[in-house]
């Protein structure tokens, strides 16, 4: 054989071998994986548990609101509206805002706009009457930008603290967690996280 031919067939298996030692690299790896601990979860048929200071979708009881628009002005973003029809205030029998007092404003708005919010919390720390607070459902899903908009003294009239989800509304009857969360949220039940800023005093 000659000093060519031997060089050609040498980098021949050279190129064999190479081949051979990246396809059994790829798939050493993809064998890894295959047998890793998965780290997503079919939701919501399954779950993950939240972090305990976990902010999302506000939870708001708009008999304690004043209408001061604290939240607002320490909003760093300008996603709150606020609209009242005159001043409220807390009567201290009840630590809520009577509706029957005719002194007493109406709550005409109060939105937030999720197409804008942050999650940040600063909107809790000023409240003086601690009636907004970072709640624990994350859907944010809509088919349009006004979609993220939520009315939440629309929502107070039919006594929910939160918006209920599009995916709770249609996994509500199949799956019992959300059945329970559904049947909370319907109830005007309160379900914040430890994520509220508290009031510096
Ligand atoms: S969480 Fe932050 S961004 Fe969202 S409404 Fe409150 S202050 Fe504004
Ligand atoms: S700070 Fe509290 S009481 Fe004042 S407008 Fe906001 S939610 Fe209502």
């Amino acid at each position: 054989m000659t000093t060519a031919a031997r060089s050609s067939a040498t980098a021949y298996f050279r190129n064999v071998w190479d081949n051979v030692r990246s396809v059994a690299t790829g798939m050493r790896i993809t064998l890894k994986y295959c047998f890793q601990r998965s780290v997503t979860v079919s939701y919501p048929e399954h779950r993950l548990a939240f972090a305990p200071r976990y902010r999302g979708v506000h939870e708001f009881e708009a008999n304690k609101c004043i209408a001061c628009d604290l939240c607002a002005k320490a909003c760093p973003v300008d996603c709150i509206y606020i609209d009242k029809s005159g001043p409220r205030r807390i009567d201290k029998a009840t630590g809520h805002v009577e509706a029957s007092d005719p002194k007493n404003g109406e709550l005409l708005r109060f939105a937030v706009d999720y197409s804008k919010c942050l999650f940040c919390a600063l909107c809790t720390e000023p409240c003086p009457t601690a009636c907004i607070h970072m709640g624990k459902l994350h859907d944010l899903s809509c088919y349009t930008r006004d979609g993220a908009v939520v009315e939440f003294a629309e929502l107070d009239k039919v006594g929910q603290r939160t918006p209920i989800p599009l995916w709770m509304e249609r996994n509500k009857d199949s799956i019992g967690w959300v059945k329970d969360e559904h049947d909370r949220v319907k109830a005007g039940r309160l379900a914040t996280t430890a994520a509220d800023i508290p009031p510096v005093k």
